[in-house]
């Protein structure tokens, strides 16, 4: 294995199995793409990964000799003791042993963490974070997931599920959240929370240009949508922005006190191309809620690697694993 100087990385998604062939500095030496069938048998969708991986090494012209490792961003909860996802309610994945079947499938070592625990690490390695020791990520997305790097390591915690920072929890009997609790990040700052509330708007007869862009589609209500409604001064959709920004500044704050990071890298489908509306407000609500000390120098910036982040992301915890086996 000593003249072995590629890992795979792959990005498991309920739509999507994406695969790439990766450098230890991150450069992407070949890719590939499958569906994912999420409602397939699970030996199935194994067995689409493990293709996946093939067809991303043929596309680098590689030897299987050349590959060091597999490292996969699942969606979670994971048992990391296992290799397996504990529950996975877009992928008929649960308890299938996902490790264990594709490292011998493949013949090398595979290693798995959770998609958005991947993505913050793949920013710490080669995006916004790089060359930073403490960092913490937020996806704001469909939910809302998090990571956290602490002292140069991805903190797991005793369940391995540590980082769920779009369950903290910021409003006493406030929205429902779909994790069953009350008043959490991601009831007021998800694009799923964002949706309700503009529906429920609607329904009481408030105006909003999404009636003309989406009609009554909500699945077209895309990043460049909002965009489109923020562009025309949509006052709904803005204030719904500014909601989801405002209480994610809030969670920021706290999580400074706790956690003292140097770069907060906030990224996610809700920011596409509206870092420049949404960063400001969570800057400014972050320093608000947070001890002025610990705030100092902290930089709270946009994600970098955008549609790579769970390839590269997934490739960098692959690294991390075989320079710890050394
Ligand atoms: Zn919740």
């Amino acid at each position: 294995m000593a003249d072995a100087h590629y890992v795979l990385g792959v990005d498991l998604g309920g739509t999507k199995i994406l695969a790439a062939v990766v450098s230890q500095s991150g450069e992407i030496k070949g890719r590939a793409k499958k569906k994912t069938k999420p409602e397939r048998p699970a030996d199935e969708i194994l067995g689409r990964i493990a293709a996946c991986c093939r067809e991303a090494v043929e596309a680098a012209q590689l030897s299987w000799a050349e590959i060091e490792a597999v490292g996969i961003g699942s969606p979670g909860p994971l048992d990391p003791v296992k290799g397996t996802v504990i529950d996975t309610p877009n992928i008929n994945l649960a308890n299938a042993p996902i490790t264990g079947f594709l490292s011998q499938e493949l013949g090398i070592p595979v290693y798995i963490d959770n998609d958005v625990n991947v993505g913050t690490f793949g920013e710490y390695v080669y995006g916004a974070g790089k060359g930073r020791k403490h960092v913490i990520g937020i996806f704001m997305g469909t939910g809302i997931g998090g990571g956290l790097i602490v002292d140069g390591k991805l903190l797991h915690g005793f369940s391995y599920n540590a980082g769920e920072l779009g369950h903290i929890k910021l409003v006493v009997n406030g929205r429902k959240c779909g994790c069953g609790q009350r008043g959490c990040l991601e009831a007021y700052a998800s694009k799923t929370a964002m949706i309700r509330s503009l529906q429920r708007s609607i329904k009481k007869g408030k105006a909003t240009i999404l009636t003309k862009l989406i009609g009554n589609d909500w699945s077209k209500l895309t990043s460049s949508v909002f965009s489109q409604a923020v562009e025309a001064k949509d006052k709904l959709v803005l204030r719904e922005i500014k909601t989801a920004a405002r209480y994610t500044g809030i969670a920021v704050g706290s999580l400074i006190n706790i956690l003292s990071p140097e770069m907060v890298i906030i990224g996610g489908g809700l920011m596409g191309n509206l870092s420049d509306l949404i960063l400001p407000i969570i800057q400014d609500y972050a320093k608000q809620n947070c001890f002025p000390i610990m705030y100092e120098g902290v930089e709270i910036v946009p994600a970098q690697l955008g549609d790579d982040a769970g390839i590269l992301g997934a490739a960098a915890i692959a690294w991390d694993k075989v320079q710890a086996a050394v």
